[in-house]
């Protein structure tokens, strides 16, 4: 056996950070990943009408503090400097997230300066209305809740910025990647030592004595043997429409109770630097519906409550009997993280594997 050939089971952005840093250490890489496609959920795909590049999973924007993440990634790809923005929409009016000076001033109809924000915002009636209007309606659609079951503490947690900065991210680093993500993915696995079989899922039958890197769902590597962790899931409801512009940015919130969807995504607004994509006639919408998951759909969010946590624990004592099998990802681990906690997350996995292994 060849001690120095890995597999690594997951073509997300997890797997493909461990295939590159194996395979530059000097490993063969087997890559593996169930569907037909590279990128798990930030996968896209072009519109080949108007060229929109389509987040087939949801809107995702790379942002980063960490310059180790930062450098990685920019060895692959060149970042569109896009900032991101999200807009609130509530009882007919729209608003600037996150909750900061400019939306607290269109709020409450005042013109507070930064100084006198905290204390207004320390007055519970003013928490209240806030809470009310922009987060219990929001909160209660994402997560399947009733309005009156949503934690009213919640707001206590909500930092309040006493300036006008709109800019929804407080990393250093931002953007999109200008050649669009699956270039990321592709060029991340464009290495000779690294295999790609695509279509092709991992099971445990299949665990020899190799080390195999495993970002698939925890629960369904060991046959759900023991249940299946919740998840919510999301709907997504994509709209082609015959203007340039529909909504002027790339995500609106729909905070209120009556539109039965939580965000509006539109997608040529993440390529402002594209002309000829932004001056196109059609644009392309996405209405984001969530929903509980059942077996079968896309899992999305991990639900976290004791159940699921006991849960878990029982997969990862089980895991733990196989000492070659390395679980890891949003999936393996039951755990959102974004795309640099979970590209940090791989950094972190290759460098343990080659320091037991040098
Ligand atoms: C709605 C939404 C929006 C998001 N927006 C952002 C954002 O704006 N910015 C940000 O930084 N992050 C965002 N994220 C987080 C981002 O999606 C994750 O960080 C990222 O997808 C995690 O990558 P991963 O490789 O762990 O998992 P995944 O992307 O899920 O990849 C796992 C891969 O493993 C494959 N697989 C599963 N089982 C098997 C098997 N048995 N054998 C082989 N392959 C298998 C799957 O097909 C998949 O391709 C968002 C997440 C959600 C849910």
């Amino acid at each position: 056996m060849d001690n120095r050939q890995v597999t690594v089971a997951g073509a997300g952005i997890w797997g493909c950070t461990l295939a590159r840093v194996l395979a530059e250490a000097g490993y063969k890489v087997r890559v593996l990943e169930k569907r037909s496609q590279i990128g798990g959920n930030v996968r896209c795909e072009t519109d080949p009408k108007t060229g929109i590049e389509v987040h087939v999973y949801g809107s995702h924007i790379f942002h980063t503090h960490l310059p180790e993440v930062w450098k990685f990634v920019n060895r692959f790809v060149e970042f569109n400097g896009y900032q991101h923005k999200v807009l609130a929409r509530h009882a007919g009016k729209t608003y600037f997230l996150p909750l900061g000076l400019a939306l607290v001033n269109q709020f409450f109809g005042v013109e507070l300066t930064p100084r006198e924000v905290p204390a207004f915002m320390a007055d519970e009636a003013h928490k209240r209305a806030i809470f009310d209007a922009f987060f219990r309606n929001y909160t209660s659609k994402q997560w399947g809740k009733a309005p009156e079951d949503i934690d009213p503490t919640i707001i206590q947690r909500v930092p309040v910025r006493a300036t006008y900065d709109v800019n929804y991210f407080n990393d250093y680093h931002q953007g999109i990647p200008a050649s669009g993500y699956n270039s990321l993915f592709e060029r991340m696995l464009d290495h000779p030592d690294i295999a790609l079989s695509t279509a092709q899922a991992f099971t445990l039958e299949e665990l020899g004595t190799e080390t195999v890197f495993y970002s698939g769902p925890i629960d369904e590597l060991f046959g759900f043997k023991f249940g299946p962790l919740p998840w919510r899931t999301l709907r997504f409801e994509t709209e082609r429409l015959p203007v340039a512009d529909a909504q002027g940015t790339s995500v609106v919130n729909y905070v209120d109770a009556d539109v039965p969807y939580t965000r509006q995504h539109e997608y040529k607004h993440y390529h402002p630097e594209d002309k000829r994509v932004m001056g196109y006639p059609e644009t392309i919408v996405c209405r984001e519906y969530s929903a509980e998951w059942q077996p079968g759909d896309e899992p999305y969010y991990p639900v976290n409550n004791e159940e699921s946590a006991a849960l878990l624990k029982r997969y990862r004592d089980e895991a733990a009997q196989y000492p070659n099998l390395v679980i890891g990802g949003r999936l393996g681990q039951y755990k959102y993280f974004d795309m640099d906690k979970s590209i940090e997350s791989a950094l972190a996995t290759a460098k343990a594997y080659l320091e037991a292994h040098a």
